[in-house]
């Protein structure tokens, strides 16, 4: 997506070769006229196949996840928890992911109730890295006998490997850019 390119270029900043910081319009301060670009994106991309549930992470997946959402017939969106709220008392899905940057281990957890066997569940999140935090998605949805429709990244960085590892599992992906390198402060999109 030429326009996210640009964005990224203009308002994004890089810390050394690993971390893409897009604050400004995704991560922190959110670009809504921008969002309703990335949401109608996602669903061209997705344009064909049966949504009953958009699967995210929070905090960053939400607000991309509710844009998306508007254009598959206003699907519920979901979001996984990082940390365990003792309001979530009817049993839950749950799986790790290790976060690379962070070098830490966070447990999502989705309540059952709230992804049903046999539902198409398109899984979003904002960034792909190394592919964690989207296995741990497909798991949970795979845990409750849901089917895994696709996974979608706004921002992929491909030499982190993320997207080679979830295909090798026979999952659907895609991103609406690629980042294969930075280097010196320049990002690359394949
Ligand atoms: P993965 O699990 O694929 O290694 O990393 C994906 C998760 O880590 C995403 O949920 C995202 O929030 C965070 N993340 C990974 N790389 C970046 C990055 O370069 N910038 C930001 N802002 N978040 C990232």
């Amino acid at each position: 997506m030429k326009e996210l390119e640009e964005k990224i270029n203009k308002e994004g900043t890089v810390i050394g070769t690993e971390i893409v910081k897009v604050d400004g319009f995704l991560n922190h301060q959110i670009d809504i006229r921008f969002l309703e670009d990335i949401g109608r994106e996602i669903k061209r991309i997705f344009n064909d196949i049966k949504v009953d549930r958009i699967l995210t992470v929070e905090s960053s997946g939400i607000a991309i996840a509710c844009f998306a959402a508007k254009h598959f017939n206003y699907v519920p969106v979901v979001f996984a928890k990082k940390t365990l709220p003792n309001t979530m008392d009817s049993g839950f899905y749950e799986a790790d992911s290790r976060s690379f940057t962070k070098g830490t281990v966070s447990t999502l957890r989705v309540d059952k109730k709230f992804i049903r066997k046999g539902e198409h569940v398109l899984i979003i999140d904002d960034f792909l890295a190394h592919g964690q935090a989207a296995l741990a998605l497909c798991s949970i949805t795979e845990q409750a006998g849901a089917i895994v429709e696709g996974v979608c990244a706004v921002i992929e960085k491909k030499y982190q490997g993320g997207s080679a590892r979830l295909r090798e599992k026979g999952y659907r992906v895609e991103a609406l850019t690629s980042i294969v390198k930075v280097s010196e402060g320049k990002v690359y999109y394949e």
